[in-house]
């Protein structure tokens, strides 16, 4: 079993690294676009770190949205324009890292729930 462990969103079963993908639809690229020219500087905290991881995750939901899928769940999106991942190029914590350093160079990644997944998939939060 890959340390890190994938959930198809269309039909909610494991996804084995083989079988699937991360990836993020053109237009889901797009509502990052706009998600950065919209942000505010309203990101302030509350100083409650729970509170806080809270927000921060219903703020992922207005993000553009990596979504993880099997290939043959995904065979009728037009993924031709996503940017996908293989899910065999992303089987542990330390991949998702070397992922998240080159995405970073991406114009649209801020603007994008990948911050949530990794904090989703970490071994353990901080305290
Ligand atoms: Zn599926």
């Amino acid at each position: 079993m890959p340390e890190l462990q994938f959930t198809c969103e269309h039909c909610n079963q494991p996804i084995e690294p083989a079988e699937g993908a991360l990836f993020i639809t053109n237009d889901e690229l797009q509502k990052a676009e706009s998600f950065i020219q919209n942000a505010t500087a309203a990101t302030g905290t509350t100083g409650d770190a729970a509170t806080d991881l809270l927000n921060f995750v219903a703020a992922q939901q207005q993000r553009g949205q990596y979504q993880s899928m099997h290939d043959s769940c995904s065979n009728s999106l037009n993924l031709s324009t996503a940017y996908a991942i293989e899910l065999t190029r992303l089987s542990t914590y330390g991949d998702l890292l070397a992922w998240n350093a080159h995405l970073q160079e991406k114009r649209w990644q801020a603007g994008t729930n990948f911050a949530g997944i990794m904090i989703s998939k970490a071994p353990a939060l901080p305290s």
